[in-house]
């Protein structure tokens, strides 16, 4: 089994030095990339393929031009063309939009490296080896186990901090799973996070008080960039300008990072809680998340609530330990139907919050009704991997 570490680490002043050009060489690399590739297209109708491109990078265009590219680490540059060629034939198969150019304020591109020989990546208490970079210093000791069979790593960089990722090959824990606990059912929504068949409420983060403040200060420091986008035009990009415009927006993008961390550590914890209970089974709806977005009006709140960061954090978690996790279908009406009898009750709209069954006079809470429905349902699919 195939399992990921991400970490951070911390760097000296040239290790940052060299992480800052090697990602910057593998973004320069794919734009470069896609930009060759577009214009090989509109001329011949043919894919420059990845491989084809990465021979001519090195055997013609660095022999005159950019130079520099031949500094940092030949595999890194490599996958990052090898990146881009994906993300084609992933927009040739219809699968995905047709491939961006990377932009540094996104900060999504990482540096790769591969094992290539038995020193590299070796993983001790409080250090790893990467090729190219030596020794680096881990900030969260025996985190990554040091007997792992590594395969490869990626450096990458966030807010002004760094991360390596770490994928190694690791044997299966082999314990039978024994529940102690009938099944649960998960409904999610956007005035509770989740509200639980077993009594289980977690609330919304978005409407914790340190939540709420961060993301108000956060507004404020946008504007604040916004504005100091504006004096750079007016100044004709001023050099003073724009170092206090990079601050500005190490400042935003900390922000950002520290709310997504929250939210993150915050799914972690819900996923925790419904695991310890050890049940027979979850059972989770699978919501069409891609369409609930196309109303703008909850758009914001949806994205917010990373429901599924959260199915795919529980699934993982799951299948780790063995519970069955059920994804119940999209079109399954857990909300319109009576936890009690199974009648439909067709009049209810989206502002009733408590459920009432004509049939057999059942009132209860909207969403806890909801999650009754999912827990006992036969209409669903076992995830696996
Ligand atoms: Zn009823």
């Amino acid at each position: 089994m195939k399992k990921a570490y991400k970490t951070e680490v911390l760097l000296t002043a040239t290790q940052q030095q060299k992480a800052n050009q090697t990602i910057g060489v593998c973004r320069y690399v794919y734009n470069l990339y896609l930009e060759t590739a577009q214009n090989h297209y509109k001329e011949t109708k043919k894919h420059l393929s990845g491989f084809d491109f990465s021979k001519w990078l090195n055997n013609v265009h660095t022999q005159q031009n950019d130079k520099w590219i031949k500094d940092v680490s030949s595999k890194a540059v490599k996958q990052s063309i090898m990146n881009g060629d994906r993300a084609f034939k992933n927009f040739f198969k219809g699968v995905s939009k047709f491939p961006r150019f990377k932009k540094k304020k996104n900060e999504d591109v990482k540096a790769y490296f591969p094992k290539n020989n038995a020193t590299d990546l070796t993983v001790e208490r409080h250090r790893i080896k990467i090729p190219t970079f030596g020794w680096v210093r881990l900030k969260e000791f025996r985190y990554i186990p040091s007997n792992a069979k590594v395969i490869h790593c990626t450096l990458s960089k966030k807010a002004g901090r760094y991360f390596i990722s770490v994928l190694c090959e690791v044997t299966k824990r082999q314990t039978t799973y024994e529940y102690e606990t009938e099944g649960i059912g998960v409904d999610l929504g956007l005035k509770e996070f989740a509200v639980c068949s077993n009594q289980l409420i977690f609330e919304n983060v978005n409407k914790q008080e340190r939540i709420i403040k961060l993301e108000k200060r956060l507004k404020r420091q946008q504007r604040k960039l916004s504005r100091s986008v504006e004096q750079n035009k007016n100044r004709k990009r001023g050099e003073f300008c724009a170092r206090n415009r990079q601050k500005q927006l190490l400042v935003v993008q900390k922000l950002h990072a520290r709310l997504a961390n929250m939210r993150k550590e915050y799914i972690r914890f819900v996923v925790g809680v419904l695991v310890k209970t050890k049940p027979a089974y979850i059972a989770i709806e699978d919501l069409n998340v891609t369409g609930m977005m196309k109303n703008r009006h909850l758009s914001r709140a949806i994205a917010s609530q990373n429901f599924k960061q959260f199915r795919d954090f529980l699934t993982v978690k799951c299948l780790e330990i063995g519970i069955e996790i059920r994804l119940v279908d999209r079109w399954f009406p857990s909300s319109k139907c009576c936890s009690s009898c199974g009648e439909k009750n067709v009049g209810l709209s989206l502002a009733d919050r408590i459920f009432t069954c004509e049939h057999c006079g059942l009132e209860m809470d909207r969403d806890f009704n909801a999650s009754l429905n999912l827990q006992y349902t036969k209409k669903y699919t076992v995830l696996t991997e």
